[in-house]
């Protein structure tokens, strides 16, 4: 059965709901799902709106950034990343916890012009009229001057093949600042075209944020590193020797970079910021030589280990949806921001946190240790344990040969039937 999607944009919720249903062939109980996570004032946000789609949300404990106290909403679906970032912080609070350092927060946007014969003669007459570039800039979006921020500079590069950008830095104040920033550009844009006689092939900003580095410091008496049978001394060398690997190997980086983005994602998704873009500007950084590396390093001189991450970080505390987002301004109030720096200093710290946690577990015990009690226990919830099985189903999933779906469904459908005959 094919059901009409033509005009589907057009179509009320109640219309869409029903031609889903039916395209899917949905029973009343799944068709009762978009009902139960529909919220009205969503329509307004994306197209084609059916139903919010939730994610668990939880607390990550025991972060000290720059002498303060907080605790991180986190919204994630996966097991253990909230734990390791409340362990990985709760090492370095015994050491005084985080040092962050953020010089500087502008977004930078591009114009870029094509097909031009000297792009050095053109640079040259964009860079000549930097200031009047700088006040049509300001003119597109006149609030965010009024607030203190505003186009600070122009930058031009030369891209080879006829190409040209001309980079447009911006202080966006406490928002992200993307459509800001378009706007911006687009005006500017115009007014390029008229000095230089060019279309420009596209005016955008850039998710490249090299001019909102954010930089997280944490120093570790090695005894702090212990675990186990492991002293503390060589779990630090074994730590700086992982580090060393994401350095040197993309497979390695890919991974190490990974996990800190578990913490760096979630609490993007918690505060309303936009997680595609950091993640495109973060891997962007760490690929910055040439090679993709990881973007934390540690060091140790066998008393102290001494970690250190510097990320892109444009996130904002208004725009976007944020402003619609209930959760996500609950979530500021729990973080006590009051600032969208002191947002950024939080997240990166929490990307060091999680960084540490992950490194600690993989040169000692191993990650599986720590996961696999998380791990079983989604497990056991696919199976479809119930929350009464649940304990018993995981003492007899630990002890199993094998830890998979077969084995869980096997081992509820022996519980139920033990509990029926008990029952008789
Ligand atoms: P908005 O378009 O919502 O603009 C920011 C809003 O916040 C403005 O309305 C501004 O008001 C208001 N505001 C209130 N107080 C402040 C303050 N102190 N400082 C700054 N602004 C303030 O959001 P952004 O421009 O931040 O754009 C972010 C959105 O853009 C995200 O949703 C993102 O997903 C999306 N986006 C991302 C792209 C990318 O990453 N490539 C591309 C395009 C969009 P006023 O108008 O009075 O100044």
């Amino acid at each position: 059965m094919t059901a009409d999607f033509r005009h589907f944009y057009q179509k009320s919720w109640a219309e869409r709901t029903a031609i889903v249903a039916e395209q899917a062939q949905l029973s009343t109980a799944e068709t009762a799902l978009f009902k139960q996570y529909y919220l009205p004032q969503h329509s307004e946000i994306i197209e084609n709106y059916l139903t919010d789609y939730p994610l668990p949300m939880g607390l990550a404990v025991n972060f000290v950034v720059d002498d303060h106290p907080y605790i991180v909403p986190m919204v994630t679906e996966e097991p253990s990343v909230i734990a390791a970032a409340s362990n990985g912080a709760k090492i370095v609070k015994r050491a005084g916890g985080f040092t962050t350092k953020l010089t500087k927060r502008e977004m930078v946007g591009q114009i870029v012009l094509e097909q031009l014969a000297d792009p050095a003669k053109t640079a040259e007459i964009i860079m000549a009229h930097q200031a009047d570039l700088l006040v049509v800039a300001d003119a597109a979006h006149p609030s965010l001057k009024k607030r203190g921020g505003g186009a600070r500079r122009l930058r031009t590069r030369d891209l080879g093949q006829g190409y040209l950008s001309i980079d447009l830095f911006v202080d966006v104040q406490a928002a992200m600042g993307a459509n800001m920033l378009n706007s911006m550009l687009e005006a500017v844009a115009k007014s390029v075209g008229v000095l230089t006689k060019t279309n420009a092939l596209m005016s955008i900003l850039s998710n490249y944020a090299t001019a909102s580095l954010v930089q997280a410091t944490c120093e570790l008496p090695v005894s702090l590193l212990q675990a186990g049978r492991y002293a503390g001394k060589l779990v630090a060398q074994k730590i700086a020797s992982a580090s060393t690997v994401a350095q040197i190997d993309p497979y390695r980086a890919a991974t190490h970079n990974k996990g800190i983005m578990n913490g760096i994602d979630a609490l993007a998704i918690a505060t309303g910021n936009d997680w595609r873009a950091l993640e495109s500007g973060i891997h962007a950084y760490a690929a910055r030589d040439g090679q993709y590396r990881g973007v934390s390093t540690w060091t140790t001189d066998g008393q102290t280990l001494t970690g250190t991450i510097t990320l892109p970080l444009p996130v904002g505390i208004v725009g976007g949806s944020i402003k619609i987002n209930a959760l996500a301004q609950l979530n500021q109030r729990i973080l006590g921001l009051q600032t969208a720096p002191e947002l950024a200093k939080v997240m990166v710290a929490l990307g060091l946190a999680q960084n540490l946690a992950a490194l600690r577990a993989l040169v000692t015990t191993g990650i599986q240790q720590g996961h696999m009690h998380l791990q079983l226990k989604s497990l056991a919830l696919a199976a479809g344990a119930t929350a009464t099985e649940l304990p018993i189903v995981l003492q007899q999933l630990e002890q199993a040969p094998q830890q998979d779906l077969a084995t869980t469904q096997h081992l509820i459908k022996k519980l139920r039937q033990t509990k029926e005959e008990t029952d008789d």
